[in-house]
């Protein structure tokens, strides 16, 4: 199959990876000449990693890269697409904007699937001419690895749409979870009140970083503790979640705690700043700011 990944970020770059490995071709665009050169490197590194851990062969690694063409241009990148994944920045106005443009060049019978993770499915798909064929698939970070694929239906979103991108998402080594399109869908809409709670028992002094995180990892088996994962997702992305569940529900209890935007505001936002709930900035990451707190 023809597959269009818009966006070469994190996301995107694992996205192309993982459907050039399962044989596909893969279109991946971005704005930026840079996010691409850095995708390829990243896909590459993968790759090879995974050759070294014998999970694929050298050939698979060669044919994966030979499967990615890199586009600049969205409408070339989307000719002759059977799917369109979009994975660019979380914006509301560049995917409704982006969508737009997808649906005018893309053929018709192509379904257009977003990767966002807080985003009405059917706000985007209103942006086009074919809601029936706009779908969410949701994948985890990071993409290679991680098992799921949400896969969300929008309110118009057909049947026949669901159950291509479920079968697809199975082919390529993931397990598709169906859910509707509601705010924060299903993952966020659990993970993000965990977290945010972990913010506030660590606000109100109850127990310090390492001690939170100690007791989910230890006690509920969790790989990562929430504040960790909080740091790892981005702060900034776990408070803008926060607000749609808010905005969308209208419940006090999705409201983000007042250290979380503090920390947001101060530009704290976690591993890729440097610094959240711990520090980033020596090679060895130590409990910092949150402390503060107790
Ligand atoms: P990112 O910032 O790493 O990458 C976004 C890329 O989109 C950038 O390279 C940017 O240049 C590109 N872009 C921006 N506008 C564009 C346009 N008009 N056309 C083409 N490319 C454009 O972001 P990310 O973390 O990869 O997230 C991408 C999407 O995936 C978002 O919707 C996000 O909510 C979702 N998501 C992220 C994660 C995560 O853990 N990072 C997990 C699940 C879902």
């Amino acid at each position: 199959m023809n597959i269009a990944v818009i966006g070469a970020g994190t996301m995107g770059n694992g996205i192309a990876h993982v459907f050039a490995m399962n044989g596909h071709n893969v279109n991946l665009c971005d704005i930026s000449e840079e996010a691409l050169d850095k995708a390829l490197e990243t896909i590459k590194s993968n790759l090879w990693r995974m050759v070294a851990k014998e999970k694929i062969t050298e050939e698979i690694h060669d044919n994966s890269l030979k499967n990615i063409t890199t586009y600049t241009d969205i409408k070339d990148a989307v000719q002759g697409a059977d799917l369109v994944i979009e994975a660019a920045s979380e914006s509301e106005e560049i995917k409704l904007q982006l969508f737009k443009i997808i649906d005018e060049h893309a053929p018709e019978a192509c379904i257009l699937a977003s990767n966002t993770s807080s985003i009405s499915i059917t706000k985007i798909a209103s942006a086009t001419d074919r809601p029936e064929q706009v779908i969410g698939m949701h994948f985890m970070n990071p993409v290679p690895i991680m098992k799921l694929v949400e896969v969300i239906r929008g309110y118009k979103t057909s049947d026949e749409t669901t159950k291509e991108v479920i079968a697809l998402s199975e082919k390529i080594g993931k397990i598709a979870v169906e859910v509707n399109d509601y705010p924060g869908f299903i993952a966020n809409r659990i993970l993000m009140p965990m977290i945010n709670e972990s913010i506030f028992a660590l606000y109100q002094g109850v127990a310090g970083v390492k001690e939170i995180d100690s007791i989910m990892k230890l006690g509920m088996a969790h790989p990562m503790g929430p504040l960790e994962l909080a740091d790892f997702i981005g702060l900034d992305v776990c408070k803008a979640i926060l607000d749609v569940l808010y905005e969308g529900y209208g419940e006090a209890k999705y409201a983000p705690c007042p250290l979380l935007v503090n920390m947001v505001q101060a530009g704290n936002m976690g591993k890729k700043s440097g610094e959240g709930f711990y520090d980033y900035s020596e090679h060895r990451k130590a409990e910092v700011v949150a402390s503060n707190f107790k």
